[in-house]
């Protein structure tokens, strides 16, 4: 019998189209499966019945009348900072409890208009500000691999729904690493598209210029398939880019063999990288050269500022992305105070967690004047020699390869007391986000029993590049993403 919570997008698309399974019956096993499991991992929030009854109901009727779409009746999870008409969004944060968008936004509309149908909110760290989704304001999820471990962060709940068997495909976003390491610790495909393929309206801004929305699936083909849909120009969005979402598929069937794949020598022995981590990518890239690509030693010389430049960039914007966040417009409100200041901060002090306000600190700091110049701008700096970097690399090779993650997945609470340690958990994703490029997290075996990811990073636009190699690997090294065998 086959289980319809391990199902990747494409298998499920021909069952549904064959007539032997509908809509309805996809929706009644994953709530089954949610009912018995996400007590577990708390990958949800919160459940969208409302939605998915009549979107089963609806793709039922299409797929009856041969008029499908290519996601037509498949079960989605959507990280808590996508807008969804009408069901509440709260990006993790007390702040914004009750708060119901009174529009969808582009990507997920999109991908409602494709025929997906919506499970549920995934939980996620609070505005997106996390590597293990323990800085959620409503409690941490759990991977589904090992459920005394962190599932990454900050999309953990869309990466663990997806390796629990819980939805066949989810939503995060990723703003210096939040999709591709949470799919490295679950053992699930991330992606993080090129800064502008996939508009951001309706997307609860962290940092407007790293943001972008991606796809957790069990396949790269699944991957690929979602960014599709979602990518290409939204006059919503004045960031988005002009070029097609059909684009990313050019030719990322066609494997690997000639293409010239680089391996970063910082990236490669980066600090803290864990013996069975490198195993494991060696052994990547191992099966990458054995289907005829040739693996070239590159250089991203300032990758040791890279961290230090992102946490300066991402809390200045953070800053004064959630300025908005008073009490006044959206959410939770303290008005009882004696003036108008006071309900501001009452407000803030009791919506945002720790890290919020440890970064809203940071941020405010950074972009004040006197120190605007010493940090703002020197990051910014800092940010150009990286996008460089990888320029130079790029005039070498095709695409980037790495480790997503240099640990696996750690004990809930084990870096929870240790900011810097956090922190570190995305030095091999952030330099993706600073250069505004394409990057997918494909598992590659595992580490004391746990999930490996191998990074791809591609040149900007080079989404179909990214795609290949991953793709390449994926059929050669027969290493899918599996649904946690605890589950
Ligand atoms: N962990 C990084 C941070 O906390 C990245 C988060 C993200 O990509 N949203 O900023």
């Amino acid at each position: 019998m086959i289980d319809l919570t391990e199902l990747t997008i494409k298998d499920a698309a021909r069952l549904l189209r064959l007539g032997s399974v509908s809509a309805a019956d996809l929706v009644t096993a994953h709530v089954e499966r949610i009912e018995r499991l996400d007590r577990h991992v708390k990958a949800f929030l919160r459940f969208t019945p409302e939605l998915w009854e009549r979107q089963a109901e609806e793709a039922d009727r299409k797929l009856r009348a041969g008029d499908a779409g290519p996601l037509t009746g498949i079960p989605m999870a959507v990280k808590d900072v996508l807008c969804v008409r009408g069901v509440e969004t709260t990006a993790g944060s007390q702040i914004l409890r009750g708060f119901k968008p009174p529009y969808t936004g582009t990507a997920v509309s999109r991908l409602f208009e494709a025929g997906a149908l919506m499970l549920g909110v995934t939980n996620c760290d609070e505005f997106a500000l996390g590597s293990s989704t323990e800085n959620s304001g409503y409690f941490p999820t759990h991977n589904p691999w090992d459920v005394d471990r962190v599932p990454g962060g900050s999309s953990g709940g869309s990466a663990a729904a997806v390796a629990a068997g819980e939805a066949i495909f989810a939503l995060g976003t990723d703003t210096g690493g939040s999709i591709r390491q949470p799919a490295a610790l679950c053992g699930v495909v991330g992606m993080k598209p090129t800064y502008g393929r996939v508009s951001r309206y309706g997307l609860i801004a962290f940092a407007s210029s790293l943001d972008q929305i991606g796809p957790f699936t069990r396949s790269v083909d699944d991957a690929a398939l979602v960014l599709s849909v979602m990518a290409g120009n939204d006059p919503l969005d004045a960031t988005s880019s002009e070029r097609s979402g059909g684009e990313v598929l050019n030719n990322y069937g066609a494997g690997v063999k000639g293409m010239r794949l680089g391996v970063p020598r910082e990236y490669y022995d980066v600090q803290g990288i864990e013996p069975g981590v490198k195993a494991a990518i060696d052994q990547a890239i191992k099966v990458l050269r054995d289907q005829g690509a040739e693996i070239v030693d590159v250089s991203l010389p300032h990758t040791d500022y890279g961290l230090a430049a992102y946490y300066i960039i991402a809390p200045a914007e953070c800053s004064s992305n959630l300025a908005r966040f008073d009490g006044v417009r959206y959410g939770m409100s303290e008005v009882d105070a004696p003036n108008i200041t006071e309900a501001y901060m009452r407000t803030r002090r009791k919506g945002f967690g720790a890290e919020v306000r440890r970064r809203v600190m940071l941020g405010t700091y950074a972009l004040s004047s006197g120190y605007y110049d010493a940090y703002y701008l020197k990051a910014q700096k800092v940010r150009t020699l990286i996008k460089r970097d990888f320029d130079q690399a790029f005039e070498r090779c095709d695409a980037v390869i790495s480790a997503t993650s240099p640990t696996v997945a750690f004990p809930l609470g084990a870096k929870t007391q240790d900011p810097l340690s956090m922190y570190l958990c995305d030095v091999l994703t952030l330099g993706g986000n600073l250069a505004g490029l394409p990057g997918i997290s494909v598992p590659c075996g595992m580490s004391e029993g746990l999930p490996v990811g191998l990074q791809v990073l591609g040149p900007q636009w080079g989404e179909n590049l990214v795609l290949r190699v991953a793709r390449a690997y994926e059929q050669a090294s027969g290493v899918k993403a599996e649904v946690a065998s605890f589950a």
